[in-house]
């Protein structure tokens, strides 16, 4: 589909849809708009289990991609397991980055320390966008209230080579807390360990109540986002 054609077709489905619920816009997008040519992108990190009881609840088969950069906590990965089987999702893929990248770029496994946007592009945003190369949307689980770029998103919006579909855009903490409670969905380890946001174990750190929710990412650097939303 041609970028303006995207645009266009975006902010129709965002000016229709953007007073329904949740679900309703997950119904809408997995159902209808992009039937078996969507996919959802989970960190399955610290508020990661309501997006996907959500759409486990529509259609269990939806593919799932977690990138698997290599750097998860061995928590992060023991819950995507756990998760994954008691919610029922069939197709949830781990998507690794390129070997001959990572031999040539890193080998080390360091890069990290030395060029973190250089790290996110390699093991995040590169093998991203090959494994959505099927598809024309994904669904993300992005909320206006973790500001930044976050804070005026539209539930649809065009992406270079996609629409993302946010779902959860005017989500409060306490709304996923509540969903969390009457759903018994079991919480990320790390998170009563003080970790509000949870991506891979060498820029994350725990954040002190009252910070920003994202203020453990990257802590002391100007980066505050992996790039695959753009920088
Ligand atoms: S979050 Fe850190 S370790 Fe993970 S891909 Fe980005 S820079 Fe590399």
């Amino acid at each position: 589909m041609a970028n303006d054609d995207r645009e266009l077709r975006a902010r129709r489905l965002a000016m229709k849809h953007s007073g329904e619920d949740a679900l309703e816009i997950l119904r809408i997008a997995i159902k209808d708009e992009f039937l078996g040519r969507i996919a959802l992108v989970s960190s399955f990190g610290a508020e990661s289990a309501a997006l996907l009881h959500l759409v486990a609840a529509i259609d269990k088969s939806t593919p799932v991609i977690f990138l698997e950069t290599g750097k998860h906590f061995a928590q992060t990965l023991s819950y995507r397991k756990k998760l994954a089987e008691r919610l029922g999702l069939s197709d949830v893929r781990d998507i690794r980055p390129d070997e001959t990248s990572l031999n040539a770029r890193d080998p080390s496994g360091d890069l990290w320390k030395r060029d973190a946007d250089a790290c996110c592009t390699m093991r995040k945003v590169e093998p991203l966008m090959s494994a959505l190369g099927g598809f024309d949307a994904w669904i993300t689980g992005r909320k206006q209230f973790h500001g930044g770029g976050r804070i005026n998103l539209p539930a649809f919006e065009a992406a270079p080579a996609h629409i993302k579909v946010n779902p959860l855009i005017r989500w409060t903490k306490s709304d996923i807390e509540s969903f969390y409670a009457e759903h018994d969905l079991p919480a990320h380890p790390l998170t009563a360990q003080g970790y509000p946001s949870i991506g891979c174990w060498p820029c994350t750190h725990p954040a002190a109540s009252g910070d920003d929710i994202r203020a453990g990412r990257w802590r002391g650097a100007a980066k505050t986002e992996c790039g695959i939303h753009g920088r």
